[in-house]
C-alpha cells in the first residue's frame, strides 16, 4: 500500500557505522594549492562481477583505479585528492539517515583541509543522501559533488569513468557552493533530482534547471542557477530525526490503514515519564497526490479524515503531487486549502528532499506547527516557495 521512511528517534540511536580508512593520496597533480576529498561510500560504481556473475563491493579496486588515472593525474582542472574509503561498502538501498549523518560529519570533519568533497555513491537512493547533506550542510561554500555509475568501472563500457571525471573537475571549481549530484553529462541541484529511469541517463531534476551540461568539448556552468555564496561559517547539523510516513493517496488509498498509524503510539520509553504518556508513531506524514479532485469528491474526504485524526496528535501533514514535473494549478491549490488549511502543500518539492528535509527540521528540536510552517520555505532552494517569505536555518 504504502511506504514509510523513517529516521531513529532519540530514544533509539542509528546503527554504528564502521570506521573508515583514509588512503592518502599519492598523486603530485593539480596547478594550485587546492585539495579535494573523496567519500567513497559504495555503490555500482566501484562493485564487480562475483563468480557467479552478480555485482558486488570489492574494496579498494576503486579507490586503486582513482589513484592510476591519467586524466585524475594530468588535467590541469583537477585538484589532487584523498580519498576515504568507508570500510563497509554500502548498496545506496540498505543506506538511511544514520549513513547521511555519517557523511556529513566526515564532509563536516574535514571541511577546514579540503576546497571540494566528492561522495561516490550508489544510484538508488543517492537523490536522498544528496538531499540530506544539503540541509545538514549549512552555510556551505565548498562543492560536495555526489556522483555513481549505472555500470562500474571495472567492465569495459561504462558511464563509471566519465561520472567521476567530470565530478572531480567540478569538486575542483570554487564557483560551486552547493550539494549537486552530477551523472551523464548533467550537474543537478542535490535536493532537486530524482532518479527516473535504470539508464545512463537515470537521474532528472524536472523543476529546476540542471545547474551545468557537458556540451561537445567541455563543461558549461549556469552561474545565474547556483545557490549564492552564504555569509557565515559552515555548520553541520547531524541529527536527522523525525519518523516521516510517505503514502500515496490512490483513487483505492486503504485510509483505514493510514488513520491506525496516525493513531499508532512508540512503544513507551523512559523519556515518557511517570504518566507513561506516549508519543505517536509518526511526526509527520507525506501524502502523494493524483490530484485534489472536487471540494466534495472521494480525495477530499480521504484528506478530511487523515488530517482529523493527524491534528489530534499535532502531526504534520504534508503533501506533494505523484508527478515528477510540475505542480498543482493555483486552483487546485485552492480547493486543497479549502479542504483543510492543515495541509502544508510542497508545491513543486521532490518526494526525497521533502521526507529528508521533515527529518532534519525534527531534528533540530523544532515543535511541529514549526517545522510545518518551514516546510513549504526555501532553505537551501529545494522548492519554489508559494508563500512570501524566508528562512534561515
Ligand atoms: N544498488 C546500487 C546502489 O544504489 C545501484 C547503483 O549504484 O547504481 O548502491
Amino acid at each position: 500500500m504504502s511506504s514509510t521512511a523513517t529516521a531513529e528517534s532519540a530514544g533509539s540511536p542509528p546503527k554504528a557505522p564502521a570506521p573508515a580508512v583514509a588512503l592518502p593520496s599519492t598523486i603530485p597533480c593539480g596547478g594550485d594549492s587546492r585539495r579535494i576529498l573523496v567519500l567513497y561510500v559504495g555503490g555500482t560504481i566501484g562493485m564487480m562481477k562475483n563468480a557467479e556473475g552478480a555485482l558486488e563491493c570489492v574494496a579498494g579496486y576503486l579507490t586503486q583505479q582513482m589513484h592510476e588515472m591519467r586524466e585524475l593525474r594530468e588535467s590541469a582542472e583537477i585538484a589532487p585528492f584523498d580519498i576515504i574509503e568507508y570500510a563497509e561498502l554500502l548498496d545506496s538501498s540498505d543506506m538511511n539517515a544514520a549513513d547521511y549523518c555519517r557523511i556529513a560529519a566526515d564532509v563536516a570533519g574535514h571541511y577546514d583541509e579540503y576546497d571540494g568533497f566528492l561522495v561516490a555513491h550508489g544510484t538508488d537512493t543517492m537523490h536522498y543522501t544528496a538531499s540530506a547533506l544539503s540541509f545538514m550542510l549549512h552555510n556551505l561554500d565548498k562543492p560536495v559533488i555526489v556522483t555513481g555509475a549505472m555500470v562500474p568501472l571495472a567492465e569495459p563500457y561504462n558511464d563509471a569513468r566519465r561520472n567521476v571525471i567530470i565530478s572531480m573537475m567540478i569538486a575542483s571549481d570554487p564557483k560551486v557552493c552547493e550539494v549537486c549530484v552530477f551523472f551523464n553529462d548533467s550537474l543537478f541541484r542535490g535536493n532537486r533530482c530524482s532518479k527516473v529511469y535504470h539508464t545512463y541517463g537515470a537521474f532528472t531534476s524536472a523543476n529546476y534547471p540542471p545547474l551545468g551540461t557537458m556540451e561537445a568539448t567541455h563543461f558549461v556552468l549556469k552561474e545565474e542557477y547556483l545557490l549564492p555564496q552564504p555569509n557565515g561559517s559552515m555548520k553541520v547539523m547531524s541529527d536527522l530525526r523525525g519518523r516521516v510516513g510517505c503514502y500515496p493517496l490512490d483513487p483505492d488509498a486503504d485510509v483505514d490503514t493510514i488513520v491506525a498509524l496516525l493513531e499508532h503510539k512508540r512503544p513507551p520509553t523512559t523519556a515518557d515519564g511517570e504518566d507513561g504518556a506516549q508519543a505517536p508513531l509518526l511526526d509527520a506524514i507525506l501524502l502523494t497526490l493524483n490530484g485534489v479532485g472536487s471540494a466534495t469528491g472521494t480525495v477530499a474526504a480521504q484528506l478530511r479524515r487523515i488530517v482529523k485524526t493527524a491534528q489530534k496528535h499535532s502531526i504534520v501533514v504534508c503533501a506533494v503531487t505523484r508527478e515528477i514535473s510540475g505542480t498543482l494549478n493555483a486552483l487546485e491549490v485552492q480547493r486543497l486549502r479549502a479542504i483543510s488549511p492543515y495541509i502544508v502543500y510542497l508545491n513543486d518539492m521532490c518526494i526525497s528532499a521533502a521526507e529528508v528535509k521533515l527529518m532534519y527540521l525534527f531534528g533540530k528540536n523544532l515543535p511541529p506547527s514549526q517545522v510545518a510552517a518551514l516546510m513549504p520555505m526555501n532553505l537551501r532552494g529545494e522548492i519554489t516557495p508559494l508563500l512570501v517569505g524566508a528562512a534561515k536555518l
